[in-house]
């Protein structure tokens, strides 16, 4: 929906695109989700995005 948190937290990983939605960085599609890699030290970080995220989208595995 745009708040912008995902990118403000973990900007290496979120980006906004031209109409303000988020985008995650270099994530590759799987159905309807995207997933990425990410580095183990950005792990509380990424999990701060997931619990703050307004619409549940973001989760780890
Ligand atoms: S709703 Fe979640 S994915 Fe969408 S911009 Fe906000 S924090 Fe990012």
């Amino acid at each position: 929906m745009g708040c912008a948190f995902c990118a403000e937290v973990i900007p290496q990983y979120f980006k906004l695109d031209k109409d303000g939605m988020a985008i995650l960085k270099d994530g590759t599609r799987r159905g309807p989700l995207f997933h990425a890699e990410a580095l183990a030290i950005d792990l509380d970080d990424i999990n701060e995005a997931a619990e703050g995220c307004a619409t549940n989208i973001i989760s780890v595995d």
